[in-house]
């Protein structure tokens, strides 16, 4: 496996490509988007799971670039940014897929669109790919940003954006997407109260990396991920959710229901590396921390839960972790 730093200051380092609290500092991973543009490549955007905004992740997305055409998975809060920080060109942006509806992974997504269409270089339509609803969305998006856009088209002669964007609602889940020699494929993840909640395996180029999306142990992954270079997988810690499930708890929600919601519907630490194991997965990239603003979770103590049962090789992702592939 290789990964690969960002250029910072001119100089190219190899090695794990984190930009430290990038997501904080606004002058790390200064990438000319020319070094990248026929990179294959993974970079984690934003790896907080949840809707908290916090200064040490960005809330969740992620970019693979393959053969030169960029797909962008998720769309939490940060993402254009991220993806600027990531040194890729908002207007290079080709597809979008969207896991879920729960906002941390859908809040920028207009916003997202918009920042590569009022760049001026989008030539071609975005293609996204998501769930019910992506269509309503887009659409209110439009409608919210209406009086803008229609200033933009006639005083800055720019193209109408809303023949820039062609949105697909998931239908078929084998393939969700067959182009180019790339095909994304879908099954179900499990995330009450969600039904149409997904995780995605993209194959390319005899390579196969799988985002897990938002789910609770899922033994239908271990058949979707089996053997693949790359398992970009959600992650809760239990004292964390303890923690936190404490810290949520409301007038309608107590604690133990709180606790309840995050052990139904995201994968701890053991169990990921169960599945994992099982699956027999290459590369394990954790992402999408629950909680990922805890300062008493250590990298290790997200490792060691999944190292009990997993032997291969674990990534504890970052915001700006970035993979060759
Ligand atoms: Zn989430
Ligand atoms: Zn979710």
């Amino acid at each position: 496996m290789k990964l690969k730093q960002f250029y910072t200051g001119g100089a190219l380092a190899l090695g794990l490509a984190v930009a430290g609290s990038a997501w904080a500092q606004t002058s790390t991973a200064a990438v000319t988007q020319g070094a990248q543009a026929q990179d294959n490549r993974l970079v984690l955007l934003g790896t907080q799971g949840g809707p908290r905004v916090g200064v040490k992740r960005a809330n969740p997305a992620n970019l693979i670039v393959i053969n030169g055409k960029k797909f962008v998975v998720d769309a939490g809060y940060g993402v254009s940014m991220q993806m600027v920080k990531a040194g890729y060109r908002l207007q290079d942006l080709d597809y979008i897929f969207i896991t879920h509806m729960h906002s941390d992974h859908t809040l920028e997504y207009g916003n997202l669109f918009y920042n590569a269409w009022v760049t001026g270089g989008l030539k071609k339509p975005v293609q996204v790919y998501g769930p019910t609803g992506m269509k309503n969305m887009t659409e209110a998006f439009f409608k919210t940003n209406e009086i803008d856009i229609t200033t933009r088209i006639a005083d800055e002669d720019r193209a109408d954006p809303r023949k820039l964007i062609q949105v697909h609602e998931i239908q078929k889940l084998n393939p969700v997407f067959n182009q180019d020699g790339i095909k994304v494929s879908a099954i179900k993840s499990i995330h009450p109260p969600f039904d149409e909640t997904y995780s995605f395996k993209f194959e390319f180029n005899g390579k196969t990396v799988v985002f897990s999306g938002d789910t609770a142990y899922n033994k239908d992954m271990v058949a979707f991920a089996k053997g693949a270079d790359y398992l970009v997988h959600e992650v809760q810690y239990e004292d964390g959710i303890r923690r936190l499930a404490k810290k949520l708890a409301g007038d309608k929600q107590s604690a133990e229901q709180q606790y309840q919601h995050f052990k139904g519907s995201h994968t701890n630490t053991e169990e990921l590396g169960r599945l994992a194991q099982a699956a027999g997965v290459k590369n394990l990239v954790l992402t999408h921390y629950v909680p990922g603003d805890d300062s008493l979770i250590t990298d290790a103590m997200w490792e060691e839960g999944v190292k009990q049962f997993y032997r291969g090789n674990v990534v504890v992702g970052k915001d700006l972790t970035s993979i060759d592939l």
